[in-house]
């Protein structure tokens, strides 16, 4: 059986974009496949959080998978630092990666200009350390938004490297995978760019209706279009690509024939949006607060999964280990 995997930072709140990017996909692909689905804890560390904010950032994420319906019955769903094996194949990949293609990686030269007092090896190794939690459980297909197509292409890489090294066909090349026919890019409401935790502009799942309301009415737009037909704006287009993701097609159509006849009034489509997302979001924010309440539910689920995880990482690792020509 084919095996998918995904992952998420516990760096905050679950987003529409991670929702939409990643989560859902996952919820989806877990009844026909063996699944894992991790938080990503080492990762986070590249920031340096305090260790109460890795607590209870962990236990937020977790409760907010457990909201979107992913499920321990089906899925494998635990924390990274509890599968030490992943950090052992973490070193494996590191000695097989150069440091050109590393320092070529989109996301390492963007995190170098905007954080420059802060440019650590973890940053630079970031797609070994992304390669290793997907080679662990030899995962086939992986859930991810547009912004990782690069770190899956160098996933790729580093498992066609290992199977060249040691003239093997051990590790399957990973590939990406997205409910539509591309990747999917969930835009942020301030005019450019993707939603993001650190670009400030995301939508929590766990946002109550009136924050919610309150971030869409302030979403950037423009003047109105002056021609009918005419082109979107990057921030008026955001705005219709969100309603795109959260709203049903005949409301789509609604305001794009308005926009096209020159009609359009952003203050109607935002509130109309708003009451979209927060048909979206209310159910699962009532979840997130009931299964938060529940440490006792959440760490059952935790240790379970470390334990699954571990049998499938310590498995692979025993592998690697013989491939690579060391003791069992
Ligand atoms: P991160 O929050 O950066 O740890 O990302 C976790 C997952 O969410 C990854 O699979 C990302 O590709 C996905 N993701 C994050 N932001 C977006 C976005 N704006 N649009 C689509 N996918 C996203």
């Amino acid at each position: 059986m084919e095996t998918v995997l995904s992952g998420i930072r516990p760096t905050g709140n679950l987003h529409l974009g991670n929702y939409f990017g990643a989560v859902q996909s996952f919820v989806k692909l877990q009844d026909a496949y063996q699944c894992f689905f991790f938080i990503a804890d080492w990762h986070s560390l590249t920031t340096h959080p305090r260790p109460e904010n890795i607590r209870q950032s962990v236990k937020t994420i977790l409760a907010e998978y457990l909201a979107c319906g992913i499920d321990p019955e089906k899925a494998t769903i635990y924390v990274q630092s509890d599968v030490i094996q992943v950090a052992e194949l973490y070193l494996y990949l590191n000695m097989n990666a150069y440091l050109g293609e590393l320092e070529r990686v989109t996301s390492f030269k963007e995190k170098v200009r905007k954080q420059p007092d802060n440019i650590n090896a973890g940053l630079l190794t970031y797609p070994s350390l992304m390669a290793a939690d997907i080679l662990i459980h030899k995962a086939n297909k992986v859930p991810v938004g547009k912004d990782q197509e690069q770190n899956m292409e160098m996933a790729r890489k580093f498992a066609r490297r290992f199977n060249t090294i040691y003239n093997v066909a051990y590790f399957p090349e990973p590939e990406s995978f997205h409910l539509s026919d591309k990747a999917l890019k969930v835009p942020g409401l301030d005019g450019s760019g993707k939603m993001g935790k650190s670009e400030g502009n995301a939508i929590y799942l766990i946002d109550d209706e009136q924050t919610i309301q309150k971030k869409v009415m302030k979403a950037v737009t423009d003047a109105g279009p002056t021609h009918p037909n005419s082109e979107k704006p990057e921030a008026v287009a955001n705005l219709f690509a969100l309603m795109e993701i959260v709203s049903s097609q005949d409301t789509c159509r609604y305001f794009n024939e308005k926009y096209n006849t020159c009609e359009i009034r952003y203050g109607d489509m935002k509130k109309q949006l708003a009451e979209d997302i927060n048909a979206f979001c209310t159910p699962i924010r009532k979840k997130i607060l009931e299964i938060t309440a529940d440490t006792t539910y959440l760490d059952q689920v935790a240790r379970r999964g470390a334990q699954k995880a571990t049998e499938s990482a310590a498995q692979t690792i025993r592998e690697v280990r013989e491939i690579i020509g060391f003791r069992p």
